[in-house]
């Protein structure tokens, strides 16, 4: 690994200051806070990840989970995964929050792995983490190998011709379905970003991954006050049972009254270049009877738009059958 400053910090405007002198806050930053250390640190020892200045967070009075005065929550950045999905609020409350943690990694990531952390962890493709092979995420214009390689675990929502990488984050999922306000101090203020608008499409420039800019630390994520009678499942279809990112996932919150959906917002994983609410599949069921034919309407709906890569066209019909089956028992 190479060698590079490592400072703890006490004070969140001295921290935000030191960051903001970073060239960017994307791939390539030479200035890199660190929470758990579960994905930046992985990756430099790789050398995938090279900062001259990692900026420990921990101390930071950033790790309460509270309601807040509209009877949401808010989640402290540094509040590790494990605290979060076993709070009593998030497990009664924001249900399928709590289950798409547990669904991810192992029980000691999850004690290290905090919630910003998690909102900011990379992809898992092959190519990226290996500087022996060419990656236009890692750097910019040498191509994506990925394209006519090992794409089996990649995207199939949201891909360009630049980059067709999934984004693995379980939490994520849910917190899309749950629409999360991610909320972040700068060196110009603060501000609230939408989930919806953190991450971004890689388009032709897949080495920027979300809006944060040079300083940006997210201090603390928000959740809308929970629908009263939401049905919350969090599914996860995987290679194996446990320590292992999905193949294909979906976070359903759905409100049902006289044999009807009224209200749904439904989230994939495993599928997506970037969490993927799927719009479609809400306006698909929100009205409709629950029957087998509504459901599976929906997830044809969710993954009209996929494009297969080589190695991954199974991901178009695993994902309809995990939404549908995520539908399923969320109103059965
Ligand atoms: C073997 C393995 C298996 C895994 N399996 C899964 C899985 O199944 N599902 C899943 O969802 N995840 C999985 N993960 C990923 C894991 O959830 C993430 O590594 C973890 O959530 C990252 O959190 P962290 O606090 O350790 O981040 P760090 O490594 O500390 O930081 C990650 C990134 O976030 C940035 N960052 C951290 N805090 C802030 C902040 N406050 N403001 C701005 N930027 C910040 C850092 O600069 C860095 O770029 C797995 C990881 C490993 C190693
Ligand atoms: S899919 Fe993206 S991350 Fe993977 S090799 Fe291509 S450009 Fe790199």
């Amino acid at each position: 690994m190479h060698t590079f400053e490592f400072e703890r910090a006490t004070d969140s405007s001295a921290a935000v200051a030191t960051a903001a002198q970073a060239k960017t806050a994307q791939q390539g930053a030479d200035v890199r806070f660190v929470a758990g250390g579960t994905t930046l640190l992985d990756l430099m020892k790789l050398n995938v990840e090279t900062p001259e200045r990692v900026i420990d967070i921990n101390r930071l009075p950033l790790d309460s989970i509270e309601a807040t005065p509209d009877d949401g929550l808010k989640i402290g950045a540094t509040v590790r995964n494990s605290d979060l999905a076993n709070h009593p609020t998030v497990k009664r409350d924001y249900a399928v929050l709590s289950q798409a943690i547990l669904s991810g990694a192992s029980a000691q990531l999850r004690n290290m792995a905090t919630t910003a952390g998690n909102l900011v962890q990379r992809t898992r493709c092959v190519y990226f983490r290996d500087t022996a092979m060419p990656c236009n995420k890692r750097e910019p214009g040498t191509g994506c190998p990925a394209i006519t390689g090992a794409n089996r675990m990649l995207a199939i929502l949201g891909t360009s011709e630049h980059c067709i990488a999934t984004n693995p984050s379980d939490m994520c999922v849910a917190m899309a379905a749950l629409e999360a306000t991610i909320h972040v101090q700068g060196p110009n203020g603060a501000r609230a970003i939408p989930i919806g608008d953190f991450h971004l499409l890689p388009g032709s420039t897949p080495d920027r991954e979300t809006v944060l800019e040079p300083g940006d630390l997210i201090t603390h994520v928000t959740l809308p006050p929970p629908v009263a009678g939401s049905r919350q499942v969090y599914l996860k279809l995987r290679d194996r049972a446990s320590y292992e990112f999905a193949l294909a996932s979906a976070a359903v919150v759905l409100t049902v009254a006289d044999g009807k959906v009224t209200r749904a917002r439904i989230a994939l994983g495993g599928v997506g270049t970037k969490p993927w609410r799927s719009r479609e599949a809400e306006a698909a069921l929100v009205g409709q009877p629950i029957n087998q034919t509504s459901l599976r309407n929906a997830a044809e709906a969710a993954l009209r738009d996929a494009k297969p890569q080589s190695e991954n066209a199974f991901k178009i019909e695993l994902a309809k059958r995990c939404l549908t089956h995520a539908l399923q028992i969320a109103t059965a």
